[in-house]
């Protein structure tokens, strides 16, 4: 038999999902009401759900992972100030420079492939109290990260990073857009991987298949603060409930399955390492992200015309560097698809123009 193969295998991101029946009659059916009020109770539902799984005191729903991220800047810093984040970390890199427009903070980057030691949040501080030193107040982790492939962050290296951190009177923020991909893949809860961060970030519309919103979890005082950053954003809704209603849909139905996701990734990074065009870190390759390189030989196209004839064969992937691609799996592609799509870039990796 067949298998029936879409005629296009979206891998950009797995913020490319449609919303599934259910999500839409969860979306349909949702109790609203003026959020700015307080008064949407599938809104203050969610948050209570976020706040629960993450256990923190509160919880806030924001249009995007993006204004989770940039509220929680401002919430956290002050300008001038200096934030140690990851090296390729979203925040700094697909924010379109909002860190600096906004909050008015700098970055400085530490670690190596998305993680850090204890050793390097402690270099990386800045003297405190010194004339010519910007303060650094922020540590952001980013869990799971995205540009190093997906991959989780190591427990016992995050908690001694956290208070190297502490000692420091740093405050932490963990960008969590897949914490729950990070929670399936290690085995341990959301509010596990939470603890130790002043605010937590955790986007519905990646993996989790909801069409918009992002959270923002931590003490109700500082999710007070964000609620005014969230305002002065923009980024108040009034019958947001229509949103957050296929968020509540997503956390019940929608988490266990991220490890179909995860699967269907380590399928993807087999196949492709079947010829030898392509170089994967299979040790990257934890959650639902394939990051891969066209190794540098003649024939072998670069990661722009590379992603070209992918999109002409019905492929969809990202460019992430010269020769660096990404690919993404999530609840719109299955097994056969990821193997029908491998198939394909294989072919074009090898300069094979069928
Ligand atoms: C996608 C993403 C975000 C931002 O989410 P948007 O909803 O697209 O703004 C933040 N952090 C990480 C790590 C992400 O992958």
């Amino acid at each position: 038999m067949i298998e029936h193969v879409p005629d296009q295998i979206d891998l950009r991101s797995d913020t490319v999902t449609q919303p599934t029946p259910g999500m839409r009659r969860a979306v349909a059916d949702a109790e609203v009401g003026d959020d700015q009020y307080g008064e949407d109770p599938s809104v203050n539902r969610l948050q209570e759900e976020v706040a629960r799984l993450l256990d923190t005191e509160a919880a806030l729903f924001l249009p995007s992972g993006t204004m989770a991220n940039q509220v929680a800047l401002r919430a956290l810093t002050r300008p001038g100030d200096d934030v140690l984040v990851p090296t390729g970390s979203h925040v700094v890199l697909h924010e379109t420079g909002a860190g600096a427009a906004n909050a008015g903070v700098q970055f400085s980057a530490i670690g190596d492939r998305g993680v850090f030691d204890a050793d390097a949040v402690r270099v990386g501080i800045k003297p405190p109290g010194h004339i010519v030193y910007p303060p650094t107040t922020l540590l952001v982790v980013e869990n799971t990260h995205n540009r190093a492939g997906g991959i989780v962050f190591p427990s016992v290296m995050l908690s001694g990073a956290l208070n190297a951190a502490r000692e420091h009177g740093l405050a932490a923020y963990l960008d969590g857009a897949r914490l729950l991909n990070a929670s399936i893949a290690s085995g341990r809860s959301p509010a596990d991987l939470a603890r130790g961060f002043d605010l937590v970030g955790l986007s519905l519309s990646k993996g989790l298949g909801a069409p918009a919103g992002s959270m923002l979890a931590g003490s109700a005082e500082l999710v007070a603060r964000a609620h005014r950053y969230r305002r002065m954003a923009g980024g108040a809704m009034r019958q947001a409930g229509i949103l957050a209603a296929a968020g509540s849909y997503a956390l019940a139905h929608h988490v266990d399955r991220l490890a179909d996701d995860h699967d269907n990734a380590q399928l993807l990074a087999g196949e492709l390492l079947r010829g030898d065009d392509i170089e994967i870190d299979l040790g990257s390759v934890q959650t639902n992200i394939v990051v891969f390189d066209l190794v540098e030989r003649r024939g072998v196209p670069d990661a722009e015309s590379f992603v070209q004839r992918c999109r002409e064969r019905g492929v969809l992937l990202n460019a992430f560097g010269q020769r660096t691609v990404r690919a993404v799996t999530h609840l719109d592609v299955s097994a056969e698809g990821c193997r029908a799509a491998a198939k394909i870039m294989r072919a074009i990796a090898d300069g094979a123009r069928s």
